[in-house]
């Protein structure tokens, strides 16, 4: 049985992965430190609960196992927080990874797909945003992001250490049995927000900024499907696992939504009315991110599922009244 170690396996993305990994026949072991991730959110396989800053552990994990594959999503992700405390982000997304990456190789495994982001890119140049557009981080999680990319090549010229970096635009959604979803703490993503104030469990949600160069005035996001995800990293495993070389690919719908259009569709979705206030800009936010993904498509033969907007914002509505619920 091919063995995968998924790491931050109890995360949003993660616990999303994990899922796909069993039911497509795979032997999985989740590491996780729970510092954001759920043990409840682990519905099967090995749970190992660790700091990737513990390398004798790390070393017992490598030996125990003959891991076929690893997979990386265990990374501090608030961009405003990684401005204010750029030590943590280094010491977790950089440090940490780094002796992740040092065990692998130590142990011969040479499988690696990593969690990155489209915050590598910064403001950017030009929209759909394609592999090739200038990567310029303007904060310390897009840096920190952008460095173990470029880490992943010196190893990989180093220690053929094969890696596929994934970056995200905007995951979003849950999972569409309802078994699994987002639950950041705290939460600072637009639709598990605007979803919690029409659950009136939010008293509002504020709109950061109303005044950009886009149709409506608020900022454009790619909203990709959280299970959509989850199949480019299967399809990345897949071809690692054959044999194929390193690679980094954008994974978006290439479809922009605005903040208002996501504020009005979630209305449609739970019949409910959302109040809204303005709010100020938040620092950092560029008008317009979207992804050219056509390279996934073409080389992993990605084909998102859930790419209507609708249907993303069901799925975490589901999600988001099951928690309600208890
Ligand atoms: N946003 C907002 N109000 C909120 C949270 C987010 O208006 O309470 C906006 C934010 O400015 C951005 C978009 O929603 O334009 C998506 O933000 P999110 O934090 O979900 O993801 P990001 O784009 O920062 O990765």
């Amino acid at each position: 049985m091919t063995t995968i170690l998924v790491v931050g396996g109890a995360g949003y993305i993660g616990s999303h992965m994990v899922k796909m990994l069993l039911r497509t026949g795979y032997q999985v072991i989740v590491l996780d430190n729970l510092s954001g991730g759920y043990r409840d959110a682990v519905i099967g396989g090995d749970f190992v609960w660790a700091d990737l800053a513990d390398r004798p552990t790390l070393a017992r994990l490598f030996k125990g196992y003959q891991f076929d594959g690893v997979m990386h999503f265990a990374s501090f992700i608030e961009v405003g927080e990684s401005v204010r405390h750029p030590g943590k982000y280094y010491q977790n997304n950089i440090a940490n990874t780094l002796n992740l990456l040092d065990t692998m190789v130590k142990h011969d495994v040479n499988k690696f797909i990593f969690s990155s982001s489209a915050a590598i890119f910064g403001e950017p140049q030009y929209t759909p945003i394609d592999e090739q557009h200038i990567k310029h981080p303007i904060n310390p999680y897009g840096r920190s992001k952008w460095l173990i990319e470029q880490i992943l090549s010196d190893y990989d010229h180093a220690h053929q250490l094969k890696s596929i970096c994934l970056r995200y635009f905007n995951a979003a959604g849950a999972d569409p049995e309802g078994q699994l979803g987002e639950r950041h703490s705290p939460e600072t993503h637009l639709i598990p927000l605007v979803l919690r104030a029409a659950s009136g469990q939010h008293s509002h949600i504020t709109m950061f900024g109303q005044d950009y160069q886009t149709t409506d005035g608020t900022c454009v996001r790619d909203y990709v499907h959280v299970n959509d995800l989850c199949q480019a990293h299967l399809l990345s495993l897949e071809h690692l696992l054959s044999g194929a070389n390193s690679a980094a690919y954008n994974l978006g719908n290439g479809q922009g939504f605005s903040v208002q259009q996501v504020i009005d569709v979630s209305q449609e979705v739970t019949g409910r009315e959302i109040p809204v206030v303005i709010g100020e800009r938040r620092p950092g936010d560029p008008a317009k991110l979207v992804a050219d993904s056509k390279l996934a498509q073409q080389k992993l033969a990605w084909s998102p599922q859930y790419a209507d907007l609708k249907t993303i914002i069901s799925h975490a509505w589901q999600w988001e009244t099951r928690c309600q619920n208890g």
